[in-house]
This record gives structure tokens, sequence and C-alpha cells, in this order.
């Protein structure tokens, strides 16, 4: 197509260079076309092909999603094809849909990225995403991402797949039980893929990654998966989606940066939250810096020795100023610049440290250390994760989004909540390396080399040397994480 090959989003364009559809009413999702008024704007070039390629899953979605008469035969088709059904299925012919299931598991980091990477798994193989909304996990969460139809997979009752959520690689019905039966995978009506960090141990679910697996997997009406893991970077390693890749990523560090702009949407309720909290904390500020603490049970650490860590790596990198500088301000004495610090964490003590910190020489909210004023500020605390609490995932999405309005952001190693508010914002993050045997390493963080998530589970089995093999060393943008070092990201 004529034009040029890749558009840099104005901020004033509330469609960021195309990546977005301008086929939605606004009120109906405000955070669509107003985020972008809040976040730096984004640098980084969205190549035209994605663009169309977007289009065109649009409207693949709208043709088959649900609601629609495609639909309605897909889902037929499949009942008709259990083992009990008694009817019998019409022929298949050639506009007929075919879809991937998402399931939820895990915390909505994960789950963000789970669905982007089944979305850029369905784009390249024609397929119609549906997220399978378990329990609610999804209520009043998103808004809807595909003009004139929805992705949440219809919860009626009638859906032939019973039990989706309990799936695991050993069903009858699995990827790996199909090629342990020695049968051809393409034959099935419907498949499990099981993309959890837990593979089984003969190579059998990471074949999904491999370039005949792949090829036979397209004449599969219907696949579900479940997965705990970024596996985009899996899908770069098959070589049948190499072209189409370099075409759609001509910047393959941008993958999630680009899909999770186009794909998450906070619902009107959550943006709300968002809303209040900007006004409050980031409004007035000229810097603002976001710090997401993270703490994970096989990397502990006490509070003194993280908070020292946390207050080491800002310092060091000039993030945050050393206080007690005497405050010299501007000639008027005033601070010359307002810097907001946004903490956000399950855990109350590092922003109160900080804050005290930042304080001990003023009684305000705010003080004045060198030429700068620093406050600090954290949404919420709540102590402990609770995914299947519809509003601990509203707060946890608000703060996402509040981290990815940052100018410069902290995360914590290995943190999938840390990945999506760096891969929104479109910064590369500094990175709080895990502990060594409870103590702070030292070099208390590091300026990641990339904004991509980090695929911790990556394939171990090599598809062309059929053995085990090194995923970080296959193809050349696929390196080991420097935050998780089994794993694999896009550089
Ligand atoms: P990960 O475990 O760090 O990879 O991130 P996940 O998002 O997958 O899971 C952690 C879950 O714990 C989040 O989804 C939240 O429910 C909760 N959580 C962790 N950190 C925070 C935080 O800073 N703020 C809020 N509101 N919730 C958090």
């Amino acid at each position: 197509t004529a034009g040029p090959l890749a558009t840099v989003p104005d901020p004033s364009d509330r469609l960021l260079g195309g990546l977005l559809s301008p086929d939605f009413d606004e009120s109906s999702c405000l955070s669509r076309y107003r985020a972008a008024l809040y976040r730096r704007p984004s640098p980084h070039a969205i190549s035209t092909y994605l663009i169309s390629a977007l289009r065109r899953y649009e409207s693949l979605h709208r043709r088959c999603g649900p609601g629609t008469s495609a639909y309605a035969r897909a889902v037929e088709r499949l009942r008709a094809s259990s083992p009990n059904a008694s009817t019998s299925s019409s022929s298949p012919s050639a506009d007929d849909c075919s879809y991937l299931v998402w399931n939820p598991i895990e915390g909505l980091g994960n789950r963000i990225l789970t669905i982007t990477s089944g979305f850029l798994y369905a784009l390249l193989t024609g397929r119609v995403l549906l997220l399978h909304s378990s329990g609610g996990a999804l209520d009043n969460l998103f808004c809807e991402p595909f003009p004139g139809s929805t992705w949440i997979l219809p919860e009626d009752g009638d859906f032939p797949i019973l039990g989706m959520g309990s799936l695991n690689g050993g069903h009858h019905e699995s990827l790996r039980s199909v090629l342990r039966r020695g049968e051809d995978p393409g034959a099935a009506a419907w498949l499990y893929v099981h993309l959890r960090h837990d593979y089984s141990k003969i190579h059998h679910d990471q074949q999904f990654f491999c370039d005949d697996t792949d090829a036979a997997l397209r004449r599969v009406p219907w696949l579900v998966f479940q997965s705990d893991n970024y596996f985009v970077p899996g899908l770069f390693l098959i070589p049948r989606h190499e072209a189409e890749l370099s075409r759609m990523f001509p910047r393959r560090d941008l993958v999630f940066h680009h899909l999770g702009r186009y794909l998450f949407h906070p619902s009107n309720t959550v943006w709300g939250m968002v809303m209040r909290y900007h006004d409050e904390y980031f409004d007035k500020a000229d810097e603002r810096v976001g710090i997401q603490v993270r703490r994970f049970r096989w990397a502990p650490i006490s509070t003194d020795e993280l908070y020292g860590q946390i207050l080491n790596c800002t310092q060091r990198e000039t993030i945050l100023p050393v206080p007690n500088v005497a405050a010299t301000g501007g000639s008027d004495g005033q601070p010359t610049k307002q810097k907001a610090v946004l903490v956000v964490s399950l855990h109350g003590e590092y922003s109160e440290k900080l804050r005290d910190l930042y304080n001990s020489n003023n009684n305000g909210s705010t003080s004045t250390t060198g030429r700068e004023a620093v406050s600090v500020h954290q949404p919420t605390h709540l102590g402990a994760q609770r995914s299947g609490v519809q509003e601990h995932n509203q707060k946890a999405l608000a703060e996402m989004v509040l981290l990815s309005f940052s100018d410069a952001v902290v995360t914590t190693a290995v943190s999938t909540f840390g990945y999506v508010g760096q891969g929104l914002a479109g910064l590369r993050p500094w990175v709080l390396m895990s502990p060594v045997d409870g103590k702070a390493p030292d070099t208390p963080c590091r300026h990641a080399a990339t904004m991509e998530p980090c695929f911790h589970a990556p394939p171990r089995y090599d598809c062309r040397a059929k053995t085990n093999g090194d995923a970080g060393r296959i193809v050349r943008h696929i390196r080991h994480c420097e935050d998780f070092p089994q794993g694999v990201q896009l550089v």
C-alpha cells in the first residue's frame, strides 16, 4: 500500500497514529481515546503493516465473534463433534471461522501478558480470540477492544467444552495427549494447549512452538489454552511466522508496547480511579516517578534491606535526590521542580519511609531537597494478593495504568505487574534486581535493555535438532532476560 512505512503518533492524535480504530463511541470507554493525554507521547513508530493487520483482524472478529451466524455454526459443529452427540456436523466450508479461547490464571499482570500473547497468535493464524471470564474474572475491568463485537466468550452454559478452567496437559483432548498417541493434531475438533510453566518433561506441550505442529494446528477449529507466561518470544521462534512478524514489528522490542496500548483500555469505573489518583498526586508535578515494589516468597528479603536497595538505586541513578543537601531552591528560595513519586505495592512501609525521609525538614507533604520538592504517594496497600476479587483487580489495573503515566519507572525484577506498567509507558525501567541470600545485590538496579516482558519459561526443546536446546541462542533478537536468566526476551 502507498503511504509511509511507519507513523510516529502525535500526542494530540487520539488514534495513536492509527493503532486504535475510530469506530467506537467515546463515552462507552473514556480511557480509550484519553489515556494518551496523560502518558508521555510514545516515540515509537508503528508499522503501517501492523495497522492494516489490526483492521483486518477487527473485521474478522466482527464476522466471526459471538452473536454472529458464523459463531453459532462453529459452536454447533463443536457440539456435534463430541463423542456422545446425537447430531452429525455439517461439512466445513471455506469461510468457517476458527477460535482461540483464553482462560484466566494467576494475577492480573500475568493475565494481561497471556491475553496479549494469545492475541498475537490469533493475528498470525487467522483465529478469533475469546476470553473465558471464569467467575466474572474480567467483569468491569477492560473495555471491548474490537469494534462492533465482544471478546468475551458467552457464558450461557451452552458452550460445549465444560470445565475449561480445570483442563490440564494430560487431558485426553490436549496437544500433549494427541502427540503422545501419535495422532495428527490437525484432525481434532478442538484441542487444549498447555502453555503453563510446568510443561511436560517430554516436550509435547512445547512442540506448540515448532513449525510442523503450528501448521497442523491451523486445521483445528477450536484451541483452548492456559498460560502463566508471556509467550510472545516463543512465536518469534516459529519459522513460519518470521516474515509476517518482522513486517508487523520492524522493532521487535515494541511488541507489548503497541499491542498492550491497543488491547487494554480500563473500564469507566477503573478510569475513574485512575483520574482520582492522578489529580491528587500527579497533576501539578513537573516530573513523575513510579516505583513498583513487589515481594516474592521465593526471593525473601527484609523490609529494611529492600528499602535500602530502593534508596540506593534511586539516588545512585539520580532518579531521586539525596536529602539533607541544603535547600537552595531557585533565586526566590522556591524549589524549581516538583517531583511526585508514586509507589505501588501491596505493602505500605516503603512509601512511609520515603515520605518520612523527604518530609523530615518539612511539616507539609512536600519537602525541599536541593532544587527539587519531592512528594511521595501510594494509592493502596492491600496487604495480600486476591486475584479472585473484582475490586482488587480493578485497583491493580488502575495502579498499572498510573505507573504508565510516569516519566521514569523503577520496577521489581520478574514481576509481570511491573512489565505491564513499563510496557504501557513505553519506558525501559530501572529494575530492582532480585535478592541474593536475603540481601540486596551489589548492583541494586539496572537500566533494562528492553521494555519487553520476559518469557519466564521458554521451550527447552529445539524443534530442528529434535532435542534439548537453548531458546536464548536460536535467533539473534531473542536473548536471556536480564532480570531472570532462565527466561528469554525480545531485544
Ligand atoms: P506478579 O505476581 O508480580 O507477576 O504480578 P501479577 O499482577 O500477575 O500478580 C500480582 C497480583 O497481586 C496483582 O494482580 C494484584 O492483584 C496484586 N498486587 C501486587 N502488587 C500490587 C500493587 O502494587 N498494587 C495493587 N493494587 N495490587 C498489587
